[in-house]
């Protein structure tokens, strides 16, 4: 299978080369017959060709069988029109990637880690509140006169229907338990669509428990009573706020992991950003990534019905769940003395073992 690797800006090839190196090892230990090209986006492609994401790298990703793309950073991007265009935000659109899944998990050892906290946020990726964005043509966010000022949300039928499934397909293979968030009694409409097919795919799954909680009742649950939820069903932003809530909760944006998802497509991508703060300090944390690649050989053992895949997903979860369970090994986000370089070699290191080689899933 060919896997394109885009590392991304600042410290994006930091710490996609350490996860490259991990994944090379799971690559040999499982047999998966992975090949990787490195294809450069961001100010590394600008550089070269005047466009942070020149059209041959989206046709690469259309291409390829999984991508892996690390942090980019706008900061330093040139405007649209002299070749600084968003990558995510155009491989999201070319590669119809409408799910954004968010794990978060609290780990031994981890500290702040809020206990019983284990959770995957399924959140549309495509409409919602991003009232920059939302709309065939201008955009959902101006003023009707200088002293009023409105945003619309757009939420459609379609759009709800095939996240609504993503959620209730990944919660049979967790723990069966759905709960779809919203504010029905205040967006009466809008979230009245979006939970209504909720609801029907509620009716098609009788064996997945399904309840709908209020987005402000949410963000209370995941502090005092994370252990009640498995998969969280949430439109656009309220999806954003809830995932960074729960990323928090377990332990620090360095954990931050998300596969974006179609159903063609799906690219490993870290759910924090390109931290410029760290750049060149050799202390990022390369967690989230390597996460999100074990989120991407799940989604392929599961597409292609490799059960390798499979076993290789849960091999880096558990190497990164004992990496991360060692004080020493640990990058300083997480308290630790460790480099990228070190904590990375400590995750593969017990992929080289074998120890952790293990089989079925969660
Ligand atoms: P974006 O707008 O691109 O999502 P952001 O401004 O919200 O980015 P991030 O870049 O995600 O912010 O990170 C905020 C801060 O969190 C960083 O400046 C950094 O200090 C810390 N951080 C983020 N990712 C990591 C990581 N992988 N390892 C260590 N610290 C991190």
């Amino acid at each position: 299978m060919h896997i394109v690797v885009m590392p991304g800006d600042d410290i994006g090839p930091e710490i996609t080369e350490v996860t490259m190196t991990l994944l090379e090892a799971v690559n040999r230990a499982y047999a998966l017959g992975l090949e990787f090209e490195i294809v450069d986006v961001g100010m590394a492609s600008f550089r070269k060709c005047g466009n942070t994401m020149p059209e041959s790298a989206v046709e690469k990703a259309l291409a390829a069988d999984g991508v892996i793309l690390g942090p980019c950073g706008m900061t330093l991007y040139p405007p649209r029109e002299e070749g600084g265009i968003n990558v995510p935000g155009t491989i999201r659109k070319r590669l119809e990637l409408y799910a954004n899944l968010r794990p978060a998990r609290s780990r031994a050892g981890v500290p702040n880690a809020r206990p019983g906290l284990d959770v995957l946020i399924a959140r549309e990726n495509t409409e919602g509140f991003y009232a920059d964005r939302n709309m065939f043509m201008g955009i959902a966010d101006f003023m009707p006169t200088e002293d009023v000022a409105l945003s619309v949300r757009k939420i459609t039928r379609a759009g709800s229907r095939r996240i609504a499934k993503v959620a209730f397909e990944y919660a049979a293979r967790r723990r069966k338990n759905v709960s779809a968030v919203g504010k029905q009694h205040v967006l009466q409409v809008t979230d009245g669509l979006f939970m209504s097919e909720a609801y029907a795919q509620a009716e098609q799954h009788k064996d997945i428990a399904f309840r709908e909680v209020d987005v402000d009742a949410m963000a209370a649950d995941l502090y005092t009573r994370p252990q009640r939820y498995d998969v969280l069903l949430v439109t656009n932003m309220f999806g954003d706020i809830l995932s960074n809530e729960a990323c928090a909760l377990s332990g620090g944006l360095g954990l931050a992991a998300a596969l974006n998802m179609g159903d063609e497509h799906a690219i490993a991508n870290a759910g924090h950003g390109s931290a410029p703060d760290l750049v060149g300090k050799g202390i990022a944390n390369p967690s989230g990534l390597m996460l999100s690649v074990a989120m991407l050989m799940e989604w392929l053992g599961t597409r292609h019905k490799k059960s390798a895949f499979i076993d290789a997903s849960r091999a880096i979860e558990l190497a990164l769940d004992a990496a991360l369970a060692d004080a020493r090994a640990r990058t300083p986000d997480l308290g630790g003395n460790g480099t990228t370089k070190t904590f990375a070699q400590a995750v593969t290191a017990r992929v080289d073992a074998g120890e952790l080689r293990a089989t079925g899933t969660r």
